[in-house]
């Protein structure tokens, strides 16, 4: 078995070649590098594909999620909750905003806040939420946004590592996430579920006014050119990128079944493991599976981890250390928190296996059989 890879890009470009090609050369031949009709095609797109009513591309989940915030008018010192156990990304943009990212624990089942979690947190200076979808499934955003109107908090999706998962509300509205609060963010980082060749990023909201403010923060604040009404950013997908992620958006469900595929078969294979927890599944929520991470039980993480690389299959942990333990994040950037007992258990016990559009039965078997091993 050569050369196992988490993500497998280049696989997957190998079966869309022809249509990439010739979408890539005809924006190179338009000339029509910055906001091309390729950006407008993509945006309407995405915005169909979503069910939104606005999006606003940008030039990566970063941005996306700075320029949300940026756009809601919060004051330094407003505290903003998000999940501990995370990307840096989420928590960083509160803090370079100069407010307060207060942290919070996760379930242990789905790894996402919860409703409980976040109203726990609140305080007379919350403002916001910033709810992750980690690992390709919707936290259970009905309450979170019962919780967030009873405190009249705005909430921002971010939703970099979900796109394409389906929410289904208790009277049988289904919404995609990014599309439930108010406002959602995503990247196109090249491993996300919907990746460029190289950086991109989309917010999107159903807000008119709001969508209004996130076009003109990602624009130098302008609306008219050389006016400038606000301080903002420059943040743009570029042409190229977009007319790449057209391409690949028409696929982007067709690329989920095939995760979901893979985790199938792990779920199967692990499933009665002593040791192993397979990923839970929150009930309202499809999973597209991002990551599939396992839970590696009585201190035994790492070592399987050094196994599996001896047997030529590599995996990942997401993420080794909560964010309030970062040396960026101590005191009054994590919100004042320096422990929370399900983001220190799942650092220590989190294991990321390969998933990806190109997996199959072969590679399946062989990472499977190399896990099991480990425990025999
Ligand atoms: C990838 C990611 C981001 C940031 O996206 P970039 O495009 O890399 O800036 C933010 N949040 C989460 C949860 C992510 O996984």
């Amino acid at each position: 078995m050569d050369n196992i890879q988490m993500v497998d890009v280049r696989g997957q470009y190998q079966k869309i070649k022809p249509e990439v090609n010739k979408a890539v050369l005809e924006v190179i031949e338009s000339g029509a590098f910055i906001n091309g009709p390729a950006v407008k095609s993509f945006q309407t797109n995405l915005e169909e594909y979503l069910g939104a009513k606005h999006v606003i591309p940008c030039a990566n989940g970063t941005d996306a999620l700075q320029i949300a915030l940026m756009a809601l008018g919060l004051e330094p010192g407003d505290e903003v909750i998000v999940p501990a156990f995370t990307y840096v990304a989420t928590a960083e943009v509160i803090a370079l905003l100069r407010l307060i990212p207060k942290m919070v624990d996760v379930d242990p089942g789905t790894f996402n806040v919860t409703a409980e979690i976040v109203e726990a947190a609140i305080t007379p200076k919350t403002k916001a939420i910033v709810p992750v979808h980690l690992f390709g499934q919707s936290c259970d955003m009905e309450p979170i946004m019962a919780v967030a109107e009873k405190h009249n908090l705005y909430v921002v999706e971010d939703n970099a590592q979900a796109i394409g998962a389906d929410y289904t509300f208790s009277d049988g509205t289904v919404k995609k996430t990014g599309t439930i609060g108010h406002i959602g963010c995503t990247s196109f980082y090249p491993s996300k579920n919907l990746g460029a060749y190289g950086d991109g990023g989309a917010i999107s909201t159903n807000d008119d006014e709001l969508a209004a403010k996130l076009r003109m923060v990602a624009n130098h604040g302008q609306v008219r050119r050389y006016y400038h009404d606000m301080i903002g950013v420059n943040s743009r997908l570029d042409s190229i990128q977009a007319a790449i992620l057209d391409i690949k958006l028409s696929h982007l469900d067709a690329y989920a079944q095939a995760r979901q595929q893979a985790a199938d078969f792990y779920d199967k294979a692990f499933g009665a493991v002593e040791n192993l927890e397979i990923p839970a599944r929150q009930h309202n929520s499809s999973h597209v599976f991002h990551q599939y991470t396992l839970l590696v039980k009585n201190g035994r993480r790492d070592k399987l981890q050094e196994y599996l690389r001896e047997k030529g299959v590599p995996s990942m942990i997401y993420y080794p250390v909560p964010l309030y333990e970062q040396e960026a994040y101590r005191g009054e950037f994590s919100g004042g928190i320096d422990f929370l007992e399900v983001t220190d258990k799942l650092c220590k016990e989190v294991l990321s296996l390969p998933v990806h559009t190109e997996m199959n039965e072969e590679i399946l078997q062989f990472i499977t059989k190399a896990v099991l091993s480990f425990f025999e």
